[in-house]
């Protein structure tokens, strides 16, 4: 059975961890997302989410001898010996040629590059509405767009809802300025490498995964043959 080893690239708000739930389910592979890591070091107050914290307040990159170390031995746990879906890493070049670096010591390599792409005012109005539970930041909502059944009240476990720090209208707009400035680099990056595939995220999330999900089942068709 072929390795599919998969980035998810785009910028905040793009929908990549919500797709890279769902690709995850049907390809069975580990989700690794590298906010997520870092926002449950930060609720354990662990010695890295207090390192980590005040960039990812102020929109800011964590440092990247932080970020590659956390990812390098996330890979080489044993639920990604068969593939991995990477969500918010890599980040910038510095990120992408530690990540090949450590692909080609593992004897592996990179499968695709999947750019889910959306417009920065679409983010905006995205991510400022977005709602996460105080008890599981995997309960997302919004408030127009997927608004919980009582206001401020997650469906799914009664906790409550609260904004992100990193999702406050002037956060994102930094945020995006990051993205533009240092990971949208990275499209030109592996496009050349011949591994970039192009996403409309504008449209519904299912739409989105139908077009996600036939783009890897080929990739991993094309692999094996
Ligand atoms: P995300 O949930 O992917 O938007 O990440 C939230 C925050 O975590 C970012 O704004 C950064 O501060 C930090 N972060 C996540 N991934 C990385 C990365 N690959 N490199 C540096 N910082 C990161």
């Amino acid at each position: 059975m072929s390795e599919l080893n998969l980035i998810l690239l785009g910028p905040p708000g793009a929908g990549k961890g919500t797709q890279a739930d769902r690709l995850s389910e049907d390809f069975s592979l580990p989700h690794i997302s590298t906010g997520d890591i870092l926002r449950a070091q930060v609720a354990d107050g662990t010695e890295l989410g207090r390192k980590a914290k005040s960039y990812m307040d102020a929109g800011d990159l964590v440092p990247d001898d932080v970020i590659i170390g956390m990812i390098v031995d996330r890979l080489g746990e044993g639920d990604a010996r068969d593939g991995f879906l990477l969500d918010g890493f890599p980040r910038n070049e510095q990120q992408a040629d530690a990540l090949g670096t450590a692909l080609v010591g593992l004897d592996r390599r990179l499968t695709a590059a999947l750019l889910i792409d959306v417009p920065d005012e679409d983010v905006v109005r995205r991510l400022a509405g977005r709602r996460v539970c105080v008890l599981n930041p995997s309960h997302i909502y919004h408030v127009d767009f997927d608004p919980p059944k009582h206001a401020d009240v997650c469906d799914q476990d009664g906790a409550r809802l609260i904004q992100r720090d990193d999702d406050r209208e002037e956060t994102i707009r930094h945020r995006l300025e990051v993205y533009h400035g240092q990971t949208e680099p990275l499209i030109a990056y592996y496009d050349r490498a011949g591994l970039l595939r192009r996403f409309d995220g504008r449209r519904s999330a299912d739409e989105v995964h139908g077009h996600l999900r036939a783009a890897v089942a080929t990739l991993r068709l094309e692999d094996t043959l």
